[in-house]
Order: C-alpha cells, then structure tokens, then sequence
C-alpha cells in the first residue's frame, strides 16, 4: 500500500469547489458533542456509559474517562463501606499487625531473617487483644533483639489464648498467615476470610482518581490500632448519605429542584432520582441551555419528598 505523506499544518487547498465544501456533514463529525468545540479535523468516537456513541474533543474525551473512572470508583466504595460495616460489628474481629525491624544482609549480600517483630492485635471496640514483641531469632543469635521479647513457644499459646475463635483483619495476607499459624500451633483455629486485607481494599474505598486512572495503593496505616481506625472510617464516613436521604423523607410532599450544571451530570441526577422513586412526573429529563453558556444547562425536577423508603 502506498501512502501520500503530507504536513498537516500545511494546507493545500483541494479542487472541492464549495458547493461540495458546504454540503459535506462537517458539523457532525467536527463538532464535539460535549462542549461544542468544532474541531478542523474530524473527532473520534467514544463509547458512554449510556452505550451511546459520541463525537468528543481531546480534552472532552480525557474528562469523560475521568468521570467515567470516578464513576467506577463510586460503585466500588460502596462495597467497601458495606465490608467495613460487616466487620466493625462482628464481635469476633481482631485487627492484627506485625511490624519487623530493619533486616540487615549477611556478608554475602543476602537479607537476613528478622530477629524479632512486634505483633499488635484489637478488637472491634479497638481494645488492646495483644502488644508483644516475639523473639524470633535462635538464642546463639548476635543480632539485637529487646530484652521483654517473648520467645516463639510461649507468644504462639498467648497468641492462641487471646486470639483463638477470632476472625483476623490485616494489611496484608501474610500477616494473617504468619499469625494464623503460630495461634494454631499454640492450639486454637482462628477464621481467615479471603479479602480481609486492608491492603486491597483500603484504596478502594478511597477510589482516587489520577490522570484518567484509578489508583490501586494507598500507605499502610501501620499497627493494628490504626487499622481499627482506617476500617472504622470506612464504615461511618458515606453515613453522609444516609443523613440525605432522612432529610430528603423529613417532611412530605411535592417540591421542585432545581439543577444546574454539566448536561451528563444533569441527566445522570435525573436518572437516579427516578431510579430510587423520587420523581413525582413521568416527565423526561428536559436541561435547557443557560443563555450565556453552551455547556451549562439548567433542569427541574419534580420530586416527591416521601417518594423514598427506609
Ligand atoms: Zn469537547
């Protein structure tokens, strides 16, 4: 195949007389269908959520994949907070941590096994279950280890004592694993449920959003405690929303409300307000144009105050 080449900042001006010019659908395919841009060459489709297909500018397309990221991110909290809310009333969770030193290297460059770590549990009110530090380095050891560390043997029975029948939350799952292990072989089970990992949904519930991307990791918070603390701001934080809605059922009748903004946004708060019962007509969603801006429009909605339930 054989292709002309050409400078697209330099314009040639082709045969096409304008009658031709004027009847080609340049509106259609130049215009962006958000923010009415006309762009001078023809813009890309992009697939919406609505499944529709629109013409967008550069700039349209980057804030819709954001939006559409922001979106996602949204669903997904929502799953977290009902995790959170799970676990911060199961009288049987434990937040557990282990926090290890530093590892120095052997003299051949290899990481060396930590001496000791320091094992942190709470349960659901946040008390204090266990703050030991376990030996974990043989006697002949050089490496420093704090005078009140706990040989293994006994930290596994107090582990199993204090532990034991509990469902364990951590950052990461091989916390879980190590502690599960050593309150078995101290001689009690204690419940390891997939997902119980901060790690996974700590920055999931935060959902932040970052150049069109979701971000996937977040700092650990660190001992047991602020774990407690993180999952417990999980659970209580999107309570916004609840208070919304007691206000929404607070007194009833018909009111009108009025939206202005983003035309997607608008209708998107159309659609969800008739998807939970609140819109009081079967009128569709109409946003109209505010005069001194093509991208603002303006919409009302009538709404039932008593139109939700619990
Ligand atoms: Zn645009």
């Amino acid at each position: 195949m054989r292709l002309d080449l050409y400078d697209s900042l330099q314009s040639t001006p082709t045969a096409t007389g304008a009658e031709r010019l004027l009847a080609a659908p340049v509106d259609r395919t130049h215009t962006c269908s958000r923010c009415g841009a006309h762009s001078e060459r023809v813009l890309a489709e992009y697939k919406q959520r609505d499944g529709n297909r629109r013409r967008l500018c550069v700039e349209c397309a980057r804030s819709m994949r954001s939006h559409a990221a922001q979106c996602e991110a949204a669903d997904e909290r929502a799953l977290q907070t009902a995790w959170a809310r799970e676990v911060t009333t199961d009288p049987t969770s434990a937040w557990a941590h282990l926090h290890y030193p530093p590892r120095g290297r052997t003299t051949s460059g290899r990481l060396r096994p930590p001496p000791y770590v320091l094992v942190t549990a709470v349960d659901h009110t946040g008390a204090l279950l266990v703050r030991m530090t376990i030996r974990l380095a043989g006697l002949r050891s050089t490496e420093e280890v704090p005078t009140a560390a706990v040989p293994l043997e006994k930290a596994r029975r107090q582990l199993a004592r204090r532990l034991g029948g509990r469902r364990l939350i951590t950052w990461e799952s091989d916390h879980a694993h190590t502690i599960a292990k050593w309150i078995r072989e101290g001689g009690a089970e204690c419940r390891r449920v997939d997902g119980d990992t901060l790690y996974y949904r700590l920055p999931r519930w935060r959902g932040i959003v970052r150049d069109g991307n979701r971000v996937y990791e977040c700092l650990p918070p660190g001992r047991a405690d602020r774990l407690y603390v993180a999952t417990v701001r999980m659970a209580a934080l999107p309570e916004l929303a609840d208070d919304a809605r007691a206000w929404l059922t607070a007194g009833p009748g018909r009111t009108r409300v009025e939206v202005t903004g983003d035309e997607e946004a608008a209708r998107r708060i159309h659609a969800v307000l008739r998807a939970t019962g609140i819109v009081a007509d079967d009128a569709e969603a109409a946003p109209v144009p505010l005069d001194d801006s093509p991208v603002v429009v303006t919409m009302a909605v009538f709404c039932d105050r008593d139109g939700v339930a619990g």
